[in-house]
């Protein structure tokens, strides 16, 4: 029997790295997937990948008042939501002389108000008993200069689980966070950055674990399925840390 079967999934920005791999083994697994995400090439070839049982949908967790629509397209399609993961997020590090309010309104607009509002808009599309996984990062339990809006946006998606799981509860619906640590995506290129600046920020990174190395998204993508299925019943508002030691040694 496959973990997700007969199930309906949706990955915000699940047209890259760790949320496409997600979508690909959720797939894999027996689940119905769409793969929300800004850009519509990548989430073509996403689903193109994924075939029959993916379908893409192009939203930006960020517009909120438009964030309904993308849910109403899935439950057309495949019907009401059993696994929703809160993925999409952006990476914006600077000195915090240098951090400028853009930066800071675009972390925060993305990686905690699109959060929360992402949840709240998805309530009446979801089935109850439905699990809902939030994705935060280690450096929210360990501090790393250059990163105080970045850590702060992941601290307060703990948090959220904890809240939310409390609030849900009446509909046995599941909030719980996967903390990846530092994780081999395209995570660290997207602000501009040279191909020696990020190879720099990788290796600097593997270094600095436990682990000597970054992990893979298949390997978040494997915690993700742990979270979505009937094996991790018993964990609500808990936190799943998948770091390579980072934030605990
Ligand atoms: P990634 O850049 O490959 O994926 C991020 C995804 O979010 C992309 O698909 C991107 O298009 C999407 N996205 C960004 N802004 C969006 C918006 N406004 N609306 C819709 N989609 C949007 O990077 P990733 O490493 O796979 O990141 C996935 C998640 O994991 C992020 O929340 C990130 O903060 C978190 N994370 C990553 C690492 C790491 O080391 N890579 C570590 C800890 C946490």
């Amino acid at each position: 029997m496959k973990k997700l079967e007969n199930k309906v999934a949706v990955v915000t920005g699940g047209n890259s790295g760790i949320g496409l791999a997600t979508a690909k083994l959720f797939a894999e697994e027996g689940a119905k997937v769409a793969i929300t995400g800004r850009n519509k090439a990548t989430i073509d070839a996403a689903v193109f990948e994924i075939g029959n049982a993916a379908i893409g949908v192009i939203s930006d967790v960020s517009d909120i008042k438009n964030i309904d629509k993308s849910y109403l397209a899935v439950k057309d399609t495949f019907g009401k939501i059993d696994v929703l993961v809160i993925n999409a997020g952006v990476f914006i590090a600077s000195p915090l002389a240098d951090f400028t309010e853009e930066m800071f309104d675009q972390t925060s607009d993305i990686n905690f108000k699109g959060v929360f509002f992402s949840v709240q808009k998805a309530l009446p599309y979801l089935n109850d008993g439905a699990s809902i996984i939030l994705t935060a990062s280690t450096v929210a339990h360990k501090g790393f200069a250059t990163l105080a809006a970045y850590s702060a946006s992941k601290a307060a998606v703990r948090s959220l689980a904890r809240t939310l799981s409390a609030e849900l509860l009446d509909r046995n619906i599941r909030v719980n966070v996967l903390s990846p640590g530092p994780i081999d995506t395209p995570l660290f290129a997207r602000n501009g950055a040279s191909k020696e600046e990020v190879n720099g920020t990788k290796n600097h990174l593997a270094s600095g674990i436990p682990a000597k190395r970054l992990g893979t998204s298949e390997e978040i993508a494997a915690g993700f399925l742990y979270l979505a299925s009937d094996d991790s019943k018993f964990m609500i508002g808990g936190e799943l840390l998948l770091d390579g030691g980072a934030a605990t040694l």
